[in-house]
């Protein structure tokens, strides 16, 4: 652990709740957030303690509630406050009595998006989601030639963003099934293939200078930290109008960031080595180092939880659906922002990549319906006895990620929870 003594698992806090062993926020992990009290309050800057959240500003860290400049410090300003942080927040630390009453429970608190979000770029870093989403459009050539060198990606849309908690209408858009004979014209209704996609957010800390890439070496100062990330996607909607230049509004209708950002301190022990297996090319060196194939994999257990609307009224808490793990990517976080910036692509502080659907070599572990239901073609049985192939109305979906292992503290994400609601009328009508 390079002698970090802000992840010694044996540090306790005087913040009770942080002790629970089944706690996503020990002293280990000192995620950031916006929070604020009541629906109308200003937004503050916190850290999530056990059930807890630290406001930075009542607790002397931060001048203003302002995220963005907090990101954008260079990474011993980072360093220096998480430090102070783990300080003050351990046992038999004497700021307990002045910090105490920065405390608010999260209970009582509005989550905001973390950050303000400048340009969102969503990536397809799982070759198991690609070869088997592929698979179903073209059987013969699942994966294009390009997937093994490049690391894919398209330009999302930030402003339709929001924080676990969303809820937002079935979108409507034109469709035509590939089964539909040839020139005749689509259909226009409100989706009937919406999915969800398992994915983690990677947020940007310190910009580029415009024009100058980013090296792997330097790739991982640039990030201030990781979320969950939905990327609910409308298939139907998708496959009419995805060629040729990607997908454009079957994605930009909602997308769902769990409120913490756990940073790539707090994931240090949690590195694991990066291969690729064995007869797939090496990446082109620009995107290869040293340092990515000893650690840049990062170990992350995904989860999705579907609590259909009758679950919620009989109070059950939902459904596991799938578990994967981000080790599993086929691209690193250094070299996804190695990759955007060689062309000389600005990142600004704020700025939001998805890692792609994180889908598992099993095929259990697909990170979205399309693939658990084999493009709709096998209906997954809940434990209620009620079936899904794609999303239905009142359908919550939640996703959760925790770190694991032996010798360290476990961490974890939250949640990052949106429902869908039914569409609105008709458009135009
Ligand atoms: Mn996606």
């Amino acid at each position: 652990m390079g002698g970090d003594e802000s992840l010694d698992p044996a540090l306790r806090s005087w913040v009770a709740s942080a002790n629970d062993a089944t706690t996503d926020f020990p002293i280990q992990n000192l995620p950031f957030g916006r929070f604020r009290v009541g629906a109308e309050g200003d937004w503050r800057l916190g850290v999530a303690i056990g059930d807890q959240i630290l406001d930075l500003q009542a607790a002397g860290l931060v001048d203003q509630a302002d995220m963005s400049a907090l990101m954008a410090q260079g990474k011993a300003a980072r360093r220096a406050l998480r430090d102070a942080l783990s300080q003050g927040l351990r046992a038999g630390s004497p700021n307990e009595a002045a910090w105490s009453g920065a405390l608010v429970a999260q209970s009582a608190v509005t989550m905001g998006v973390p950050c303000a979000i400048g340009d969102y770029t969503d990536f397809y870093t799982s070759i198991h989601h690609a070869t088997t989403v592929g698979k179903q459009f073209r059987p013969d050539n699942p994966l294009l030639p390009n997937y093994k060198w490049v690391p894919i990606g398209y330009h999302g849309r930030a402003s339709t963003i929001g924080v676990s908690g969303q809820a937002f209408p079935r979108p409507w858009g034109q469709t035509r099934p590939a089964t539909a004979p040839e020139g005749s014209p689509p259909n226009f209704g409100p989706s009937r293939r919406l999915d969800y996609e398992l994915e983690l957010g990677i947020f940007i800390a310190r910009p580029n200078a415009p024009g100058e890439p980013i090296s792997m070496a330097e790739a991982e100062d640039h990030v201030f930290g990781l979320t969950l990330f939905n990327d609910w996607s409308a298939r139907d909607i998708q496959g009419w109008e995805y060629q040729p230049l990607g997908p454009f509004l079957a994605k930009n209708f909602a997308s769902t960031v769990s409120p913490w950002m756990v940073t790539l301190d707090a994931l240090a022990p949690f590195r694991q080595p990066f291969h690729r297996p064995a007869g797939d090319p090496a990446p082109l060196p620009y995107l290869d180092s040293a340092a990515n194939r000893e650690q840049g994999a990062i170990d992350i257990q995904l989860e999705v939880w579907l609590q259909t609307a009758r679950m919620r009224e009989a109070g059950h808490a939902g459904d596991c659906l799938s578990r994967s793990n981000y080790a599993d990517a086929y691209w690193t976080v250094a070299q996804l922002v190695t990759h955007h910036t060689v062309n000389g692509c600005l990142l600004q502080t704020g700025d939001l990549f998805g890692t792609g659907t994180l889908s598992g070599p099993s095929p259990e572990q697909g990170g979205s319906l399309l693939e658990l239901s084999g493009g709709g073609k096998q209906p997954l049985t809940l434990s209620n006895g009620e079936q899904r192939s794609f999303l239905e109305d009142g359908d919550t979906v939640i996703l959760k990620a925790f770190c694991e292992r032996a010798g360290a503290r476990r961490i974890g994400f939250g949640e990052c929870r949106g429902t869908v609601l039914p569409a609105r009328p008709m458009p135009g009508a």
